[in-house]
């Protein structure tokens, strides 16, 4: 595990201070935002305390976040502070995660983006610590992320680094998904039920083409069929 994103303090790392006190602000979506972190549980995305999940406050330079090392079993509302886009706690008893910092700088630098996840899931994780894309090769990649999996780089955790890292790999590329080097996967969505969804589908392709990797070499799809595999996945698809 990724001792900087597990709630302990190293002693390069900034540690966050919590605001004062329990203003109780944000309720609805403090509450929302734990919930969602129970599918990376049921999904077997995390381990421990690591990984978390925020959403943008309609509305607001703020969003909120799982307070670090805060145990899933016993998040609620409560666990969950709320932000400004520098990072600063201004409601909430628990200090911010110590990945706050590069959702920060995402939200400050993605004004699409509603909603992030990072998570050190095992298969996306392998694949980082290889620095090796995962190629698409298959249907649901193409439909999903539009294309390979990509890498983001080598980045220390404690100022803009990882942010930077991860908007420079994702602006531009249709992937709501990075691996970055020897870390783990951040992800990306209109909402965060949809960053959740990303990771989820992150871990499972990197699985697969994991295991298609042992029985020999997966075949790719041809550029043009991603385009039309995407195309149709993200504007036809699902109940309307
Ligand atoms: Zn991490």
């Amino acid at each position: 595990m990724c001792s900087a994103c597990d709630g302990s303090t190293p002693t390069r790392l900034t540690v966050r201070a919590a605001a004062a006190s329990e203003q109780g602000t944000h309720r609805e979506l403090r509450e929302h935002v734990a919930a969602l972190h129970g599918l990376l549980v049921t999904n077997a995305l995390v381990t421990w305390t690591a990984g978390n999940v925020s959403e943008r406050v309609p509305g607001n330079d703020l969003f909120v976040i799982k307070g670090s090392g805060v145990e899933y079993d016993t998040l609620t509302w409560e666990g969950i502070t709320v932000c400004d886009l520098d990072g600063n706690a201004v409601d909430g008893v628990r200090a911010p995660s110590s990945d706050t910092d590069a959702h920060a700088y995402v939200y400050r630098n993605m004004p699409e983006v509603n909603g992030q996840v990072h998570t050190h899931s095992t298969y996306a994780a392998a694949w980082a610590a290889r620095a090796e894309p995962v190629p698409c090769v298959l249907t649901a990649m193409a439909d999903e992320f539009g294309g390979p999996i990509p890498i983001g780089p080598f980045a220390l955790i404690g100022d803009d680094s990882i942010g930077r890292g991860i908007v420079e790999t994702l602006a531009g590329h249709r992937s709501p998904a990075v691996f970055m080097q020897n870390h783990g996967v951040f992800t990306i969505g209109k909402s965060a039920k949809a960053a959740v969804k990303a990771a989820v589908m992150a871990e499972d392709v990197a699985r697969t083409v994991h295991i298609s990797r042992q029985l020999g070499e997966p075949v790719p799809i041809p550029q043009a069929d991603i385009d039309a595999l995407y195309e149709r996945y993200q504007n036809v698809y699902g109940q309307k």
